[in-house]
């Protein structure tokens, strides 16, 4: 069992990494999927730094870490729970932590198809674990075409009359638990609906009927995660105290994920300020 697993190997990340391991904690990263930092073609706001790449920046951030020997594991996340202490379950397999903090970036944009927005709360949603009791008996989609879309058809099977994931218009995952679900690959026109959503229209004209939709594009964000076990998530941003622990006792959350200004520096700040809570030398 690991004292703190952070997810996540960004500014935040490497930030919390570098302060636990000097506290002598036994700590590892997950990391799986792109930092925003590699989207930057130049970064010329940090302190010290008159030029440089994400993409560099992010490399440098990892051999800093690596260099006192932090372990870092490329696999995806796809949900975090509590028996005692956390569980965190990535594509692989299970990590065991009596703390976890999440510094995986800003929220994945929803998908731009017409509807989605419309029927938020209305028969869309964005965890499983959350929402399928509400859909017992019902037909619901997935929409996504990575492990986190698997993950989440395989949370609503055994409520659920039946569960379709929708690619809109991408290649399934290479994955053999693929094969225990109905996948539509055709691209999406649109969800339709009343007041609640009834049915999905695809490109090619083709419609099917469901009662809800859950959006499971790319990897499980932070908010994701955070909904998953319980910690309020507001406008889309993890809250978090002056500690930067969230609601869910032990849990932290830094970096973009806690919204306020989108910077490095900020991140590094809250990574910092997450590692020294949880090591007792509060910030
Ligand atoms: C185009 C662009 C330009 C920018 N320019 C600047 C600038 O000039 N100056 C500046 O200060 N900031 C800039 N930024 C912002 C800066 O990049 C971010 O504020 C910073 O990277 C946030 O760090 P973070 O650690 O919170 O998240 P990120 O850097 O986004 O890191 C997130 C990490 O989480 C991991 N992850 C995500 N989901 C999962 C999962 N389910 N399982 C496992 N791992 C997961 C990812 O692999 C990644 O390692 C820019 C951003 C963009 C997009």
């Amino acid at each position: 069992m690991y004292d703190v697993i952070i997810i996540g190997s960004g500014p935040a990340g490497i930030s919390a990494a570098l302060y636990l391991k000097r506290a002598k904690k036994n700590v590892l990263i997950l990391s799986q999927g792109k930092s925003a930092l590699e989207k930057a073609e130049k970064i010329e706001n940090y302190y010290g730094i008159i030029s440089i790449s994400g993409k560099e920046l992010y490399k440098i951030g990892i051999k800093q870490a690596e260099r006192l020997q932090i372990p870092i594991e490329q696999d995806e996340v796809t949900n975090i729970s509590y028996e005692n202490h956390f569980i965190v379950t990535t594509v692989n397999r299970e990590y065991e932590a009596s703390y976890v903090i999440l510094a995986t970036g800003t929220n994945r944009i929803a998908p731009n198809i017409k509807g989605i927005r419309e029927f938020e709360g209305k028969g869309v949603s964005y965890c499983a674990i959350c929402d399928a009791f509400f859909y017992r008996g019902k037909d619901v989609a997935v929409i996504g075409n990575g492990n986190y879309a698997l993950h989440e058809a395989k949370q609503l099977k055994p409520v659920v009359k039946s569960v379709t994931i929708l690619t809109d218009g991408k290649e399934m995952v290479q994955n053999r638990d693929a094969s225990d679900f109905a996948i539509d690959e055709e691209p999406i026109r649109e969800f339709r609906g009343n007041s609640v959503i009834e049915e999905v229209e695809f490109v090619n004209n083709k419609k099917k009927k469901i009662d809800g939709v859950f959006v499971a594009i790319g990897t499980a964000s932070s908010t994701d995660l955070a909904r998953k076990i319980g910690a309020v998530v507001k406008n889309n941003t993890i809250v978090v105290n002056e500690n930067m622990e969230t609601t869910v006792k032990g849990l932290y959350a830094c970096g973009d994920c806690t919204g306020g200004l989108l910077q490095v520096n900020k991140a590094v700040y809250e990574g910092a300020k997450a590692a020294l809570s949880i090591s007792g030398a509060k910030a």
